[in-house]
């Protein structure tokens, strides 16, 4: 096989063993003699992949008593719905840092009264906006930690007056968080922690049932909560790969661990765009990602951007495309991206500058 390096943003690269683990069950689950996507969900070793599963999560972000984990179907995309659903009543406030964000408002704002309560689109997102003012009323502020698009990241978990709940779709499991800071943590599993097709949400329980509206019966989160996510048919597949790559992480050391080289490697990446002349970061630094590094030529060498693409993908780079609304470049480097694949791209950044010498 080719080798290639892959930071696509999502879904993205998986650690290579939770791979293998799916590929043999594909073929023989559990030692049933069927394969993982046609065996029956109400079986016990079905059920054993769910308690499995559920006690990882429990166990990589210490989750507390007072919160619980369900898995969904319907992507992000879909929380940003539960989430009006599940906790508005009269007001909420959305930190508006991206399209993520942007779409996940424009939800709540379809069901009652939700607004940005700051936004940094004056400056294309790149920045995180600090220092504003949290009104006591509020039912939730609504904040997305890590924009994908972006680059940009909040680092630490915020002392809110009010509920805190929070898109954590690519940033999920790179960083230890204080979980009984919110009130809601969601994401979609294909960024960190899994394939495209299951939802994660941790929900603090007593949080539930303080809005009069009728909530549909697969749009409220008690239903899942009471059936231990099995109401119906969960995405079995997705789930068990998501339950293999938790194993990859805790053998990896956990969440701790995975931080320190989440670190390094964003470090030897930012590094390198800060010092080759041909390029430049799009964040603000203080806010710059460790998941998503965004970049663009610098200016004078705009015109190289489509010459440093194919350099680069003719060194097996794969998915370092910006998004087309912030343009240049990405690198997605989240859990399973190797250290050897970011040195990869700092030597492909630097071979490129020589030969422009
Ligand atoms: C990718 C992404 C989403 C959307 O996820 P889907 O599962 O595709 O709906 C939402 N929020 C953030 C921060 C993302 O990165």
């Amino acid at each position: 096989m080719k080798k290639v390096h892959v930071f696509n943003a999502g879904p993205c690269i998986l650690p290579q063993v939770a791979i293998d683990k799916a590929v043999e069950a594909l073929k023989d689950f559990s030692g049933t003699g069927i394969p993982v996507i046609c065996v029956s969900h109400r079986t016990k070793e079905w059920e054993a992949v769910m308690d499995e599963c559920r006690a990882l999560w429990r166990e990589l972000l210490h989750i507390p008593d007072t919160h619980e984990v369900v898995f969904l179907g319907g992507g992000a995309s879909l929380q940003f719905l539960y989430v009006a659903m599940n906790f508005l009543e009269k007001k909420a406030a959305y930190l508006d840092t991206g399209v993520w964000a942007h779409k996940a408002l424009k939800e709540a704002a379809g069901l009652g009264d939700a607004y940005a309560i700051a936004c940094s689109k004056d400056r294309n997102y790149t920045y995180i906006p600090k220092g504003f003012d949290i009104p006591a009323d509020l039912d939730y502020l609504h904040i997305t930690t890590n924009n994908t698009i972006y680059g940009t990241e909040i680092h630490e978990d915020m002392d809110c007056p009010v509920p805190l709940i929070a898109d954590m779709s690519s940033d999920i499991m790179s960083r230890p968080v204080d979980v009984s800071k919110y009130d809601l943590i969601y994401g979609g599993a294909q960024k960190n922690v899994g394939p495209a097709g299951v939802v994660f949400a941790i929900v603090r329980k007593d949080a539930l049932g303080r809005v009069s509206r009728y909530i549909p019966t697969m749009l409220d989160y008690r239903t899942h909560l009471d059936k231990g996510s099995m109401f119906n048919t969960p995405p079995v597949f997705p789930i068990f790969v998501m339950k293999e790559t938790l194993k990859w992480l805790k053998a990896q050391g956990g969440v701790e661990a995975i931080w320190e080289v989440n670190k390094k490697k964003a470090a030897l990446l930012y590094a390198e765009i800060d010092r080759n002349p041909l390029f430049v970061g799009t964040a603000e630094k203080e806010d710059r990602s460790i998941m998503n590094v965004c970049f663009v030529m610098a200016p004078g060498y705009e015109d190289l951007q489509d010459e440093f693409l194919s350099f680069a993908k003719e060194r097996g780079m794969v998915g370092i495309k910006g998004h087309r609304s912030v343009g240049g470049f990405r690198a997605s480097i989240y859990n399973a991206c190797p250290v050897e694949d970011v040195e990869a791209l700092v030597a492909c950044m630097q071979e490129f500058e020589k030969s422009k010498r």
